[in-house]
This record gives C-alpha cells, sequence and structure tokens, in this order.
C-alpha cells in the first residue's frame, strides 16, 4: 500500500516544523509521498527537497494559493508547478506583500484591547516566511492573552470578528489558469468547508473546472460527511479528481499527518499532468 498526503504546511508559512523536519515526521507517520503546501509561497521547496530521499519519502513540491471570488476566500493547492513562471511569482508577492499590510493593520486594532504590538508578531514569523493570523495567534498566546491557537482564533482572528481584516488575493479562475500555464496541477483545498467561513455555490467550482481546475480535495478535517459527500458528487459530475490530506500544521492544529490520504490512482494522474517540476524521490 502507498500511502499519499498531498496538504502540509512547514515555517515557510503557518507551519511549526521546519520543511525538513516535516519530511522526517512524514516518514515517521508511514508516508511514502508527502506534498509541501505551504500558503502563497514555495520557499520551503529546497530544504525539503534535500531531505526527503535520505527519508525514504517522495516529495510533491506544492503550493496553497490564496485566492478569491466574489468575496468569498477559496484555497487553491498547486502541484509541481514551475516556480519561476513569472506572472504567477507576480502574484503570490503581491499576496504575501498584501499580507503583511494586513497583519499590520490586525495588529493594530488589536493592540489597544490586548497590549499586542508588532514587534510581539514578527518575533513568531520565520525568517520570509508567509505571515498569517497563526502567527498573530502564537504571539498573543507568547504575551499569555490566550492558551493556544484555536483560542485565539475562536476568540479575536476569526473571519468577521471586529479585528478581523483582509488581504489581496488573486481571483479564484485567474488562479486556476496561472497554475495550470505554470505547469502545475490545480485542486481546490477543502471546498465546502463551512467552518472555515463562507463557502462557494457549486456554479463556482464548475466555472473553475471549466478554467482547468484538476481536483477537489474532497476528505478534510473540516469536511463533515456530508461536505464529503456534496465534494464527491460534484467531482464526479465535473469530471474531477479526488483528493484526500491533513493540512498539517505541526503543532499549530490538531490536523495529524497521514489522517486523510490520496489513492495512488488519483496521485498518479496529478503527476501524469504536471509539467512544471519532477517529484523529488527517495
Ligand atoms: P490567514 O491565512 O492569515 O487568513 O489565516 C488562515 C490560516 O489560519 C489557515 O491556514 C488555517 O489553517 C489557520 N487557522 C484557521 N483557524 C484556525 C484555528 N482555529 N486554529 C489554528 N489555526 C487556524
Ligand atoms: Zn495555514
Ligand atoms: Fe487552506
Ligand atoms: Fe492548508
Amino acid at each position: 500500500m502507498v500511502r499519499i498526503d498531498l496538504h502540509t504546511h512547514s515555517t515557510e508559512s503557518d507551519g511549526t516544523d521546519s520543511p525538513s523536519r516535516l519530511v522526517a515526521e512524514a516518514a515517521r507517520a508511514g508516508l511514502d509521498v508527502v506534498a509541501l503546501t505551504d500558503h502563497d509561497t514555495t520557499r520551503g521547496w529546497a530544504e525539503a527537497s534535500e531531505a526527503a530521499p535520505a527519508h525514504g519519502v517522495t516529495l510533491v513540491r506544492g503550493i496553497e494559493i490564496s485566492c478569491v471570488s466574489d468575496g468569498v476566500s477559496i484555497h487553491l493547492l498547486g502541484y509541481l508547478h514551475d516556480p519561476e513562471h513569472a506572472p504567477l511569482r507576480a502574484e503570490l508577492e503581491r499576496a504575501r506583500h498584501s499580507r503583511g499590510d494586513r497583519a499590520r493593520r490586525i495588529v493594530e486594532a488589536l493592540g489597544a484591547d490586548t497590549g499586542l504590538t508588532w514587534p510581539d508578531v514578527v518575533e513568531q514569523v520565520g525568517d520570509g516566511a508567509t505571515i498569517g493570523r497563526p502567527h498573530i495567534a502564537d504571539a498573543l498566546v507568547a504575551r499569555g492573552v490566550v492558551t493556544d491557537r484555536d483560542h485565539a482564533f475562536r476568540h479575536y482572528l476569526y473571519d468577521g470578528s471586529p479585528y478581523y481584516r483582509s488581504h489581496y488575493a488573486i481571483d479564484a479562475i485567474e488562479a486556476v489558469r496561472l497554475v495550470r500555464q505554470a505547469g502545475g496541477v490545480p485542486v481546490m483545498a477543502h471546498p465546502f468547508a463551512a467552518k472555515r467561513g463562507r463557502i462557494v455555490a457549486d456554479a463556482v467550482v464548475e466555472a473553475m473546472a471549466d478554467a482547468g481546475l484538476a481536483g477537489l480535495e474532497a476528505h478534510h478535517l473540516d469536511h463533515t460527511d456530508e461536505q464529503v459527500a456534496r465534494a464527491t458528487a460534484l467531482a464526479r459530475r465535473l469530471g474531477l479528481l479526488v483528493t484526500g490530506s491533513s493540512d498539517y500544521h505541526g503543532d499549530g492544529k490538531v490536523n495529524r499527518l497521514a489522517e486523510r490520504t490520496t489513492s495512488r490512482d488519483v496521485f498518479e494522474a496529478i503527476v501524469e499532468q504536471a509539467s512544471g517540476v519532477s517529484l523529488v524521490g527517495p
């Protein structure tokens, strides 16, 4: 049996394991294949690629792109794209820059009520990593305002909170096109996870499929059984692949590596469609 987990985060975004540690943990969890999919960055690829052969793990170089459709946030996983593709790179840089501004604005809003300062947050972010709300959560934990990330999200950082601010994100259809142009394979992450915030109508997924979407991550901790069924049925209707993955963030979330997996057939179909970069094998 081959165990395949196609959605994880390292310290290059809001995970708590370094890329090499993440690969080691993947091996320990019994995975044969793991994808590194940090938010809006490929900075972790080099370190993870170096670690993969020694741990006997096949690495899928990937990304999770912050997108938007009619004001609804969408996360698009991209696999094996060319990281040098200029238009995609430019979009990712723009998103990361905007995330920095947005984090400052959230901290400004939180400062009056919690005493949180910008240096508190900077301390929690890896050098050059993509900043996100989890780093602000970590700073609130360090200050003793909350006990953990989840507590911070439930009290201060949830979508629609008075402290919430948004950042620039690329339109989801455009992102699908760019990932394909870069030789990558786009898969929509946790498409119907309503617990995370507003979700899109089936018609939006259909439009993404028309633009080149390859699959739906139906199996995800944030999906109820009904949402898994909805994603699976929609994938069947639209001829899309169905994936399952952990969305591991190290100690930052309860999600454990390999708790959900993708079938070998689907993994091979993804690799078959990719032309940007290759797998890094043991
Ligand atoms: P951002 O990218 O800044 O909008 O923050 C969203 C990120 O926060 C996602 O990657 C989630 O994994 C993470 N997140 C959302 N809710 C929670 C939570 N309750 N506990 C820990 N992490 C969370
Ligand atoms: Zn995250
Ligand atoms: Fe996500
Ligand atoms: Fe994720």
